[in-house]
């Protein structure tokens, strides 16, 4: 059982002896003591219904990768210059899930490192430094990652785009700079602005890094055509192009394994985390042949952790849980029915302006009827959904985005439950004023 020490308690320890940056959820936080599928359990035996934590992929606590883990933790876990089957297994198992280009890995602990590494790749293959990225893109919290995130150096504390980075608008067709159907070719020729700027300079693009559908610009679905004609523009300009897949990949989106085949598409570089390891810290950055060989110019690349034979075990039962347990379809199947339900909702809540999003990776955006955002209802519906027993998060650049990423074992009643939830609080005072 849970040791009782009063939330107050443990709040004023953390205020004291944790870093001030770290943010607690919710007015008032709450103790979590166990997590069940799709469930979330905290210290009074309150269940919640997660539609937040996409890192939990196949299930809070799934029991075969917590046996994996166990089992693997008692017989040995070293670095991984010794052999393991483990590491090659779950190589193999990624393999198969993604195109033949990309059929070389290298095995971290986050989607930061993951992010980290493949923009030294970029930097070894093109001798080039020179990074585009999407306006209120996130990729991780190193030095280099911070450089390239517009959410965290255009936001608070931040200071603005370094020198080597270049961004462009948020490629958002409901909001954003241009809208509707044709918005995918005036985002690409966007991203080719960035990088003539780059060429007046003297200098050489290395590379375009981007999420295929933009998590915290408020689940962006990229426009049609964009991707696509954006990787062309970098590619006749010298420079990579990295899919960043931490939030989206692994079957999430529901018709594919990854984000990016949602576009026709193939980068060179890809990084994957948050669900690969279901909560333990592994992460992985796959890559083509070319890219890997000009990476291994000499220098040894080791990472203590990153491919031991604990993480290699889980990542490896996570990938075949969502192969046996047909999760990649159940996201499709459930994501379709959850996104009808929405756009109905939507249609008796006029302030519902935008239901988007693939799989189960969905945005539901909040605007006035001059498609102001209301940030305030937003916050208000997420903190009511949790006094309903409902975990939501929100984001986007304004703070109008509720987001569902939950566990991929999100079923039809829960989605029900859901809707139901959602349509009762929006009909709550506080929505209308
Ligand atoms: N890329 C994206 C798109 C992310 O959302 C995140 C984390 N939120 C990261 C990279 C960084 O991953 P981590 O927190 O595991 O370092």
């Amino acid at each position: 059982p849970e040791k009782e020490v009063p939330n107050e308690e443990l709040i004023d320890y953390r205020k004291k002896h944790l870093g001030k940056s770290l943010s607690l959820q919710y007015k008032v936080p709450i103790k979590m003591v166990r997590g069940d599928g799709q469930y979330l359990i905290d210290q009074f035996g309150r269940k919640y219904l997660d539609t937040v934590n996409n890192v939990a992929h196949v299930g809070h606590e799934h029991p075969d990768v917590v046996k994996a883990g166990q089992e693997q933790m008692a017989l040995i876990n070293t670095n991984s210059r010794y052999l393991h089957n483990n590491i090659n297994e779950l190589a193999r198992e990624l393999l198969e899930t993604l195109p033949p280009e990309l059929s070389v890995l290298h095995f971290v602990n986050s989607g930061s490192e993951a992010n980290e590494l493949a923009i030294r790749m970029v930097k070894a293959n093109t001798g080039a430094r020179d990074i585009i990225a999407s306006e209120v893109g996130y990729h991780g919290n190193t030095n280099m990652c911070i450089d390239i995130s517009s959410y965290k150096f255009d936001g608070k504390g931040g200071n603005g785009a370094p020198e080597h980075t270049h961004i462009f608008p948020l490629p958002d067709a409901f909001r954003g700079k241009y809208r509707g159907k044709d918005s995918g070719v005036k985002y690409a020729e966007e991203v080719r602005q960035q990088i003539k700027k780059v060429e007046e300079k003297g200098r050489k693009v290395a590379a375009l890094i981007l999420e295929p559908i933009i998590s915290c610009g408020g689940q962006i679905e990229l426009p049609s055509g964009f991707l696509k004609q954006a990787y062309t523009y970098i590619r006749e300009a010298g420079g990579l192009c990295i899919s960043d897949e931490v939030q989206v990949g692994c079957g999430r989106v529901g018709k594919a394994w990854w984000g990016f085949q949602l576009h026709d598409v193939v980068p060179d570089i890809v990084t994957i985390g948050k669900p690969l390891g279901n909560g333990h810290p592994l992460a992985a950055v796959a890559c083509t042949r070319e890219v890997a060989d000009r990476f291994a110019n000499g220098m040894e690349y080791f990472n203590t952790f990153g491919g031991n034979p604990v993480s290699c075990a889980i990542g490896k039962e996570v990938i075949q849980i969502v192969k046996r347990e047909k999760l990649k379809e159940n996201a499709f199947e459930i994501g379709c029915y959850l996104k009808e339900e929405l756009i109905k909702l939507a249609k008796k809540f006029p302030i519902i302006g935008n239901i988007r999003g693939e799989g189960l990776f969905l945005g539901i955006e909040l605007v006035d009827e001059k498609l102001h955002p209301l940030a305030a209802q937003t916050d208000y519906l997420a903190n009511r959904m949790k006094d309903h027993g409902i975990l939501m998060s929100t984001d986007g650049p304004d703070n109008n985005v509720l987001k569902i990423k939950p566990p991929l074992v999100f079923n039809r009643e829960n989605a029900q439950e859901l809707i139901i939830r959602l349509s009762k609080i929006l009909e709550e005072d506080f929505m209308k004023s």
